[in-house]
C-alpha cells in the first residue's frame, strides 16, 4: 500500500491510500481519482508520503516500528549514598548512642538555646544539660563569649 497526499485543480487536498504507485498512475488516467470535496478528477500528487502498510492481511513484509530502539528510561532522582565500613558501622552505633543519651537527658530548649545557655553561663539559671537549635551567628557568638557547647551529632541518615 502506498499513501499519496493528493490535490485537485481547486486546491483541495486529500490522502488517498493504493495498491502501488503503478495502481495510481492507471486510476488516476482513467479519472478514478476523485476530490472527496468537490468530485474533480484532476488531481495530482502534492507530496509523496509512502508508508509500508501494518495491514497483516495484505502481506505487509514489516512492522513499520520493528527494530526501532525504545527510548532509555528516564534518569532516576540522585540521593546521597555511602559504602561503610564495619568500623564506620561502630562509629555511626555510639553517635546514634550518644545522640539518644544526649536527648534523653537533656532538656530541649529548641530556639531558646543560645538564651538558655547564657543564662546559665552567667549564673542566672542553674546549670543543667540542655539541646536546641543556634544558628550559625549565634553559635559564632556564644564561642565568643566563653560558652562550651556541642553540636548534637547528626547521622547521615536524618539530615533533612
Ligand atoms: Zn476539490
Amino acid at each position: 500500500m502506498i499513501r499519496y497526499t493528493l490535490a485537485c485543480e481547486k486546491g483541495h487536498a486529500f490522502e488517498s491510500w493504493f495498491a502501488s504507485a503503478d495502481a495510481y498512475d492507471k486510476q488516476a488516467k482513467r479519472k478514478l481519482v476523485t476530490c472527496p470535496h468537490c468530485g474533480s478528477a484532476k488531481v495530482e500528487k502534492a507530496i509523496m508520503a509512502p508508508r509500508l502498510s501494518t495491514s497483516k492481511k495484505r502481506g505487509a513484509p514489516i512492522e513499520a516500528t520493528a527494530g526501532e530502539t525504545p527510548p532509555p528510561p528516564a534518569p532516576a532522582q540522585a540521593a546521597p549514598v555511602a559504602m561503610i565500613s564495619p568500623q564506620e558501622r561502630e562509629l555511626r552505633a555510639k553517635l546514634k548512642e550518644l545522640r539518644e543519651h544526649l536527648t534523653k537527658n537533656a532538656e530541649n530548649v529548641g530556639a531558646k538555646f543560645p538564651e538558655q545557655a547564657r543564662k546559665m553561663h552567667y549564673g542566672e539559671v542553674e546549670h543543667r544539660s540542655i539541646y536546641g537549635e543556634a544558628t550559625p551567628d549565634d553559635a559564632k557568638a556564644l564561642a565568643e563569649e566563653g560558652i562550651e557547647f556541642h553540636p548534637l551529632p547528626v547521622l547521615p541518615d536524618e539530615r533533612n
